[in-house]
């Protein structure tokens, strides 16, 4: 469950003014790397832009790699800060920060998307580890899934004269999400892992199941699932074959359901939240890849994503040994 209603609530604060019309996320981003991208910690805005929070995502690379530009735009910084290179590309209305990387552009370049900018370096909290991608309007961070078409949560943040483009922006890549989802035939026919389960929903993971840094309370606090960035309205199926056990509304869940599964002959159960509606009901028999319901943002949740929660034998486990 995403809890940061209140950190989105003190950034709107934090903007203070109307977005100009030039304040529009580009559409045509890309991810800063190539190939398939792993991302290994999600956008966590802070309460208060002086509290810790993570203001930008993390994605797994090698040492070395090569980082792209996300979308077209003017190199504006590429140096050390902190002891990790740093490059800035400014795209007029917003910036992208990348780091650790070690420049190949130079202040002043015009870059087109998908141009290499320089190279994964070291320091910083990643470390050779990991890109820390970055998403500024002004001195206010965004999540950088928005330019690829994976956050939703930033659409809140724009005034309400911004709202129509920015939800016809969502729409339109949902729809598109949804139709590239049927060029690759049924979701069920995507090879599951050892656990037996498919996934749920084609997006990729934003949050893992674990520890995590509330940015409200600002204290370590259990993420009791595992989160699945997708746009509202994707489908969601069921893993694997089971029984729906219950369908009901919960403050901070949203929308939930609960289906029982018998897995190896163990009791396993499999929990669905904040979607915008389900379409089974409590007794229904689903089978593997049969549609529960639609992705939404009910309940304490920033933007649409699945949180999928598992108990095995009656006792909360990882969703992801599942599969
Ligand atoms: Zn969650
Ligand atoms: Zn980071």
């Amino acid at each position: 469950m995403l809890v940061f209603v209140l950190g989105l609530a003190a950034l709107l604060g934090v903007g203070g003014r109307a977005p100009a019309a030039a304040d529009v996320i580009p559409s045509e981003g890309r991810w800063p790397l190539t190939g398939s991208v792993r991302l290994i910690e999600g956008y966590d805005p802070p309460a208060q832009r002086w509290l810790a929070g993570h203001r930008g995502v993390d994605l797994a690379v090698h040492r070395g790699q090569a980082v792209l530009a996300a979308a077209a735009g003017r190199v504006s910084y590429a140096g050390r800060l902190a002891g990790r290179g740093v490059v800035v590309v400014d795209h007029g209305a917003v910036r992208t920060t990348y780091e650790p990387v070690e420049p190949l552009a130079a202040v002043g370049d015009e870059v087109e998307a998908g141009n290499v900018i320089g190279r994964i370096g070291s320091g910083g909290h990643c470390n050779g580890r990991c890109l820390h991608w970055g998403l500024k309007r002004g001195d206010t961070y965004l999540d950088p899934l928005l330019l690829v078409g994976a956050g939703r949560s930033v659409l809140r943040l724009l005034a309400a004269d911004q709202r129509p483009v920015a939800e016809r922006r969502a729409a339109k890549r949902t729809a598109e999400a949804q139709v590239a989802e049927q060029e690759v035939s049924t979701f069920a026919a995507v090879p599951s892992g050892r656990g037996g389960f498919s996934r749920p929903v084609s997006g990729g993971i934003t949050s893992p199941f674990g520890m995590r840094f509330h940015p409200v309370l600002h204290v370590w606090k259990l993420h009791d699932g595992t989160d699945f960035g997708a746009g509202c309205g994707t489908p969601i199926r069921a893993p694997a074959p089971g029984r729906v056990a219950s369908r009901s509304y919960n403050a901070g869940y949203g929308n939930r359901l609960m289906v029982d599964h018998e897995i190896d002959g163990r009791r396993v159960r499999t929990g669905y939240n904040h979607a915008t509606r389900y379409v089974v009901s409590p007794g229904t028999e689903v089978r593997r890849g049969q549609l529960l319901g639609y992705v939404g943002s009910t309940g304490y949740s920033t933007g649409c994503h699945l949180h999928l929660m598992l108990w095995v034998g009656g006792r909360l486990a990882t969703p992801m040994t599942m599969f």
